[in-house]
């Protein structure tokens, strides 16, 4: 039996991975099972934004795991505390709790609006309302995909968690017109990744920031894709000069080693819980705060923002110069970036399989967007020589079309 064999029987089938087998990555590089090399424009949809197996994240993760690896929040740790220093002074958060996944900070957020929505701010018990926005990510636990606008994320998983409504991205008047007395909270990626990254007018982040404050309700922000570097910024808000009442951070936070996520909030958020409100086992282990602590460590002393801003502008930049007729759209920020292809003409699936006959990793969402999100080590160079390949994919796309 093939790997993909094996995987195919013993595995789920709740992906469709392209038919490569992976064996070893070292930054940007990827390599399969027979040797050969793929440049990763997908950094597991942004959890490696550090590269793969960083010298200093491995030497983080074996040191730490030689010493003490797990102990539960039973007790305390000598690691804990210095990494959620660390988050919260980057962040300009007071307080932060350790989770594993995005989904558990997501959920994690979701229990801390609603508590502070009957406890500070007076919302009738089992009235709280949380609004989020239309085609958001957020995760993937049952009361996160009963708010998805995505019928494939929900279908044959009902009864849903009621609580939650939706209006569409990046539409303020229509934000403003769906909140009530009884809302809690919104919910809602300052760029939303899985969708395509789609992004808001300018002035979302900004007119949500005080409709919120006008209307005393909690502007939680899901950067667990959109944070930590991935779009020029240490987070997406930083580009509106905003800060939200709560956070949720994953994915790279994890320095592209192991589940790590937090949501963070401010001090009034967060003191909703109090001991037994809420709790994981692993959530704040020491190995993982220890690689945590180092991720952010990394991400400044090799200034990963600015390459990520000056990188993700390059990028943008040449592969705005591919102008072909397939191509519908080029969007995103930082090195964030989804190029849309006309469904009519291609399919982002089978510009992805090609990218991967010529060494390039990336991945569709939806069936028109390929995404070009690689670590955000990647040097010019590099860049240069993903792009090629795409050339190389679309001119070949076009002529096979021309002939037919
Ligand atoms: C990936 C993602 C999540 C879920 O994270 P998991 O670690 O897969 O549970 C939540 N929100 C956003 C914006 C994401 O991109």
């Amino acid at each position: 039996m093939t790997m993909i064999e094996k995987e195919n029987k013993f595995c789920a089938h709740n992906y469709h991975p392209l038919p490569v087998v992976l064996t070893k990555g070292e930054g940007v590089w990827l390599w399969d099972e027979d040797g050969n090399k793929y440049l990763d424009m997908m950094s597991a949809y942004s959890a490696v934004s550090h590269g793969h197996s960083h010298p200093r994240l491995v030497k983080a993760l074996t040191e730490q795991a030689a010493k003490l690896a797990v102990t539960s929040r039973a007790y305390h740790t000598d690691r804990l505390g210095p990494f959620l220093e660390k988050l919260c002074t980057v962040s300009g958060m007071d307080v932060a709790l350790p989770m594993n996944t995005g989904a558990e900070a997501v959920e994690t957020a979701i229990k801390a609006a609603r508590r502070w929505g009957y406890h500070i701010k007076g919302i009738e018990k089992d009235r709280a309302e949380i609004i989020v926005a239309a085609e958001n990510f957020h995760g993937r636990t049952t009361t996160i995909i009963s708010f998805s606008s995505d019928p494939d994320y929900k279908d044959g998983f009902g009864p849903l968690t009621s609580g939650f409504k939706t209006v569409p991205f990046g539409d303020i008047a229509a934000m403003r017109a769906a909140v009530t007395e009884n809302t809690a909270a919104i919910l809602i990626e300052p760029i939303q990744g899985e969708a395509g990254i789609k992004m808001p007018p300018d002035g979302y982040l900004k007119d949500l920031r005080a409709l919120c404050d006008e209307k005393n309700v909690l502007l939680i922000l899901d950067e667990i894709q959109s944070g930590l570097g991935r779009t020029g910024k240490m987070f997406c808000f930083e580009h509106e000069g905003i800060r939200p009442d709560g956070l949720t951070l994953g994915k790279a936070l994890g320095g592209g080693m192991m589940p790590v996520s937090c949501f963070l909030a401010k001090r009034e958020l967060m003191d909703v819980f109090n001991p037994g409100s809420h709790g994981s086992t692993f959530g704040g282990n020491p190995l993982a705060a220890a690689v945590g602590l180092e991720a952010l460590k990394v991400m400044e002393e090799e200034n990963l923002v600015e390459k990520s801003a000056e990188q993700g502008a390059y990028m943008m930049e040449e592969l705005k110069k591919l102008s072909s007729s397939l191509i519908r759209e080029i969007r995103g920020r930082g090195l964030w970036i989804g190029v849309d292809f006309d469904p009519a003409r291609v399919s982002a699936r089978e510009i992805c399989e090609r990218l991967k006959e010529k060494g390039v990793l990336s991945k569709e969402t939806h069936e028109t967007v390929v995404r070009f999100a690689p670590p955000l080590t990647i040097s010019r160079e590099e860049i240069d020589w993903g792009i090629t390949r795409l050339k190389e994919v679309v001119r070949e796309v076009e002529s096979r079309q021309s002939a037919a």
